[in-house]
């Protein structure tokens, strides 16, 4: 390996460290933000399932109001039994007992499978105050994690920076403005190695004599994906 290759091949490993550091710095917000996106969709099953439960409780009271009120009609009309006139009006009257007994009897079986269901629902808020409680926790712990590693990547990032800057004194003046417009677009991978005689990030083969000249140590670019090329 050249001097000019091994100082290329540092300032790539730089680059591709500063990336890693600076993904660490970007994702950590990305990630919170997910976890904060969980959070808020817990919180809207939660309140939802809070107001189906509002509304099944109400549905169930106005059935026992319901029932209430048919009771207090059938006794009102065994009362009126004793003064029926006719056998026609007691026949008349008996029917409608009846008719108000199989009504009630309809409404108990559903009043009692309402309680069921808001037993149900009941349990479900409870798994979902669970499952809330869980993801503010997960939330808030990974947010407190990451920002306690920030000044450490705040470091690294300006050290690497700089280590950059050092490493980039490899590189002559007249092709420096080609080099940083490549950082600009590729970031770290602005430089390629040579494998197998290809460049490495787009596996074109070079020709001969450029293998020649990145062995004696000039800068060469990738004719096919434009990269800074070094030999290994
Ligand atoms: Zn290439």
């Amino acid at each position: 390996m050249s001097t000019t290759a091994a100082e290329l091949k540092e300032l790539h490993d730089l680059h591709q460290k500063l990336h890693e550091v600076q993904e660490k710095l970007e994702g950590g917000p990305r990630r919170i933000a997910a976890r904060e996106q969980i959070v808020s969709k817990k919180e809207a099953e939660l309140e939802a399932a809070r107001a189906k439960l509002k509304q099944m409780k109400l549905s169930s009271d106005q059935k026992s109001l319901q029932l209430k009120t048919n009771e207090a009609k059938i006794d009102s009309l065994k009362a009126k039994l004793n003064e029926a006139a006719s056998n026609r009006e007691y026949e008349i009257i008996t029917s409608q007992i009846e008719a108000d007994k199989v009504a009630n009897s309809v409404l108990e079986d559903e009043i009692l499978a309402s309680l069921d269901s808001i037993d149900v629902q009941a349990k479900l808020i409870e798994k979902l105050q669970q499952e809330l409680e869980s993801a503010v926790a997960d939330c808030k712990r990974f947010k407190a994690e990451f920002e306690e590693t920030i000044p450490g990547l705040k470091d690294d990032e300006a050290q690497l920076q700089a280590a950059i800057k050092d490493a980039e004194s490899c590189i002559p003046a007249s092709e420096r403005a080609h080099y940083q417009r490549l950082v600009a677009a590729h970031a770290s991978s602005a430089l390629a190695a040579v494998e197998e005689n290809a460049c490495s990030e787009c596996y074109t083969m070079l020709e001969a004599n450029t293998i020649v000249e990145l062995n004696v140590g000039k800068i060469r670019f990738c004719r096919s994906c434009g990269r800074l090329l070094y030999r290994v």
